[in-house]
């Protein structure tokens, strides 16, 4: 994605892996396989790979600038977290992609948390002699304490809902509570009145989108509230990484049926350069129109 400008506000990308990802069903495993063919072969040919049938799935970091904060929304799967496959990207690409926005770990004001997914937590911390400690250590993280609370329980009881590891929470979170640097916040929280959240439940308990505001222009981070463009047309599709799949669904159509036809620009995490994008009306479903077009 190139820089986008909301008022005063900048926004940037730093990708840590691109490309096709995951097959229909891997990702949404109630998906008609016949009509996702159909809606595909109608939508943008980048954000699917006929040959391997894969949906193309990028992970990013969005880098927003405003005239006071640097902040980091979502920090991808980050380095030598030991997951294991499919989790073993290099991390030089996010790092080079960091740089080239002429950062330094320093320089980071705050890092906010769609969600705490494997996926979205991981350049919280770096292992530094043995112990995971916050990469940028000026920084506040911003968590919504419902959303710790929850994978917090989840993983001292050793379960994974939605398949994310317990030691995602032990890695990426705590060691952040620990050396003091957290906002366990709520949804009311806001930041240099240019970002606020919302509540967008379903993928996790208490997913957020991060709204960011100014000079009377709206974007939105959404975070996994969808994966791919493909919810738009068919939003009752979550994927089997969702912890409450018919309330993601409901979380959709509630979004969409709001945001058809807003200048707002989304930008969903997940979908692949240019990533930004607005929804459209399309009778009763939705359309995912990205900006510029590719
Ligand atoms: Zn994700």
């Amino acid at each position: 994605m190139h820089e986008i400008r909301v008022g005063d506000v900048t926004i940037a990308c730093i990708v840590e892996r691109d490309g096709p990802w995951r097959e229909v069903n891997n990702m949404f495993p109630t998906a008609d396989l016949a009509i996702a063919k159909r809606h595909l072969a109608e939508m943008e040919p980048f954000v699917y790979d006929p040959v391997s049938q894969k949906l193309v799935i990028p992970y990013q970091t969005f880098v927003v600038r405003t005239p006071r904060h640097t902040i980091l929304i979502d920090t991808c799967t980050g380095e030598e977290k030991g997951y294991g496959p499919p989790w073993t990207f290099s991390p030089q690409p996010w790092l080079d992609g960091f740089r080239k926005l002429g950062l330094r770990f320093e320089d980071i004001d705050y890092v906010f948390c769609t969600h705490l997914h494997i996926d979205h937590t991981g350049w919280n911390t770096r292992l530094v002699n043995g112990r995971w400690v916050p990469t940028f250590p000026k920084a506040k993280y911003v968590f919504h304490k419902g959303e710790y609370a929850y994978w917090e329980a989840q993983a001292k009881a050793d379960l994974t809902p939605g398949g994310n590891n317990p030691a995602v929470w032990r890695m990426n979170c705590l060691p952040i509570v620990e050396a003091k640097q957290a906002l366990l916040i709520d949804e009311t929280y806001s930041l240099d009145d240019m970002l606020f959240l919302s509540l967008s439940p379903g993928h996790t308990p208490y997913h957020c989108c991060v709204h960011i505001r100014s000079k009377g222009q709206e974007a939105i981070v959404l975070g996994d509230m969808m994966h791919h463009a493909i919810q738009c047309r068919e939003p009752d599709w979550s994927t089997g990484f969702c912890t409450d799949p018919v309330q993601a669904a409901k979380t959709r159509w509630q979004f969409f049926e709001r945001h058809a036809g807003s200048p707002t620009l989304m930008l969903p995490i997940h979908f692949p350069n240019p990533t930004a994008g607005r929804i459209e009306a399309d009778g009763t479903r939705y359309r995912y129109r990205f900006q510029p077009e590719r």
